[in-house]
């Protein structure tokens, strides 16, 4: 039966295959591709571009990736749209287990090495990457919502404004 060419279907990858031949990938995703994204936060429409190397790792296929694009989220401090630029990179071993470890430094994650979802592998890492706490750059963003005490308070307590969950895990 034919089937429309889905981009979910386009996303199922043999990842043993492509370990074996150090084979390279592109994929461009959309917002609506990837609805965890929406679930945690991210507003309206978006692209994400992801760039994907295989290659072997004590036996396991292992991606090298990166993630680049742009997401528009809600500012804590204001309440307003905040653009936040993702720009990460990635290492992910393909198991068949879970495992504590992380072997050569990749995040070791339980797939199907024959039918790997490169549009899950995104999502995943997407929602790695986006911010913990969305604020504009701009701590001033806030004023009209604030006392001004408070606004000088909070500006002491903004951290690094693009700190997320792969920073944190890193430096566990
Ligand atoms: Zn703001």
């Amino acid at each position: 039966m034919p089937r429309p060419s889905d981009v979910r279907n386009d996303s199922l990858v043999n990842a043993a295959d492509l370990a074996a031949t150090g084979s390279r990938l592109e994929r461009t995703y959309s917002s609506s591709d990837l609805p965890r994204l929406a679930e945690a936060g991210v507003l309206g429409a978006s692209t994400l571009q992801a760039s994907f190397r295989f290659s072997q790792y004590e036996g396991h296929p292992a991606v090298d990736g990166t993630l680049v694009g742009r997401v528009s989220l809600t500012c804590q401090r204001c309440m307003g749209t905040v653009e936040i630029e993702i720009d990460e990179r990635f290492g992910v071993l393909i198991v068949g287990a879970d495992r504590a470890d992380e072997p050569g430094g990749y995040e070791p994650i339980v797939a199907d090495t024959a039918r790997l979802d490169l549009r899950w592998l995104v999502e995943d890492q997407a929602l790695l990457a986006l911010p913990l706490v969305a604020r504009h750059a701009d701590e001033r963003c806030g004023e009209l919502n604030e006392e001004p005490v408070e606004r000088e308070a909070s500006a002491r307590n903004v951290q690094r404004p693009f700190q997320n969950l792969r920073d944190m895990m890193r430096k566990r």
